[in-house]
């Protein structure tokens, strides 16, 4: 990309679903016949806005009389520590067990179909698919699309949707979508954090959910395991201030005998980029956590003016300006290596522009 492109790398002007979307979406809901079967999708490797805005309409597909009614998500079925008292938990059911073919599915903050890992084939095999998102980089999957690039979580879109339905907030459905709200806004602290999503946390709030508990729980709790786990990830992170053009670049790395090493799931390290980003020495922070022999799950995360998605792209992977990931293969050196060098050519190509979006999941 020459420099001349500079403004490319932002995404066009936000569409917003249109009101024949709108429409399409409420009567694929509405005419389900009395025994419809309704399957419930979120991405691989579910986070709060995915777990929260599936299990949240869930309960409004339930409140509307929906009965045979599934969520699901691909790979291993086991629910993060943190969501483990999440409402709608009972509407959960292993990915071996989805309907094969169900008369309608839902898809929940899946930006692409690769999100959807064994589960994909129900696209084709339903009667009509529904997709509820917010990332820009959407695929525009399945076909009928209610995708909000400018909603800060897709649990804003659900919200939408099930006013259009005529479902009243409840505290389960509210405490859904306050976790998915919450999660993606980091608390109510990035930039898309508007008015808006303040007025929907206020609604959220008046059904009577207990944020503090809410928050304690889902971002503030760990096993004892994970704080000495975070110690050594911690202990061994690298400050390179001259990485990045000049903007620095921290990173650290946790390997499977790290967690073995104290007894932890993979899930546990989700968190870690945050204790590895605030880092003030540098604009760019990594984690490599390790999935196998030579593979690795890559955060990367920039405070605004390095993009790291065009990183994470240039390396396979995806995601946002400020928050993207990729999965990298040989030794973490190597990795950190590659990372360093698209940084290299991203500074050298781009120059260093202002931030314009999110970071965002
Ligand atoms: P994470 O660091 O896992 O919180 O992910 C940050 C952002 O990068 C999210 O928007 C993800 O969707 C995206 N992302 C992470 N890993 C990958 C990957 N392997 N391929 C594509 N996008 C990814
Ligand atoms: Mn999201
Ligand atoms: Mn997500």
């Amino acid at each position: 990309m020459s420099g001349a492109l500079l403004t490319d790398v932002s995404p066009p002007a936000a569409e917003q679903p249109t009101e024949a979307e709108w429409a399409a979406a409420v009567s694929a809901i509405t005419r389900l016949p009395a025994d419809g079967r309704v399957l419930l999708i979120c991405h691989v490797n579910p986070d709060g806005d995915a777990l929260g805005s599936m299990l949240g309409f869930g309960l409004g597909l339930r409140r509307l009389g929906v009965r045979q009614l599934q969520a699901t998500f691909p790979g291993r079925p086991e629910v993060p520590e943190p969501f483990r008292d999440i409402p709608g938990l009972d509407l959960l059911v292993p990915a071996t067990e989805a309907d094969p073919d169900p008369d309608l599915v839902i898809c929940f903050d899946v930006a692409a179909v690769s999100r959807l890992g064994d589960l994909a084939d129900r696209l084709d095999r339903a009667g009509a698919a529904i997709v509820l998102d917010h990332h820009a980089s959407n695929t525009r999957f399945g076909g009928i699309h209610l995708v909000d690039p400018d909603a800060a979580a897709t649990s804003v879109v659900v919200e939408k949707l099930l006013v259009r339905l005529g479902v009243p907030l409840d505290r389960g459905i509210a405490e859904c979508l306050y976790i998915a709200l919450a999660t993606d806004t980091g608390s109510f602290r990035f930039d898309m954090t508007t008015p808006a999503v303040h007025e929907m946390a206020a609604r959220l709030l008046a059904t009577g959910i207990r944020p503090g508990e809410i928050s304690r729980r889902i971002f503030d709790t760990r096993p004892f395991g994970a704080v000495r786990l975070y110690g050594d990830v911690l202990g061994r992170t690298q400050l390179e201030p001259l990485a990045a053009g000049g903007l620095g670049l921290v990173w650290t790395y946790a390997t499977l005998d790290d967690l073995a090493r104290h007894g932890q799931r993979p899930y546990t390290l989700e968190p870690l980029i945050d204790s590895v980003r605030c880092t003030a020495e540098a604009d760019v922070s990594c984690v490599l956590k390790q999935v196998a022999e030579g593979e690795w799950a890559v955060s990367m995360r920039s405070k605004g003016p390095t993009d790291v998605s065009r990183v994470a792209v240039a390396l396979g992977g995806g995601g946002h300006r400020l928050a993207a990931g990729f999965t990298g293969y040989g030794t973490a050196a190597e990795v950190v290596d590659a990372i360093r060098a698209e940084l290299v050519r991203g500074a050298a190509e781009s120059g260093n522009g202002p931030a314009d979006l999110q970071d965002q999941d």
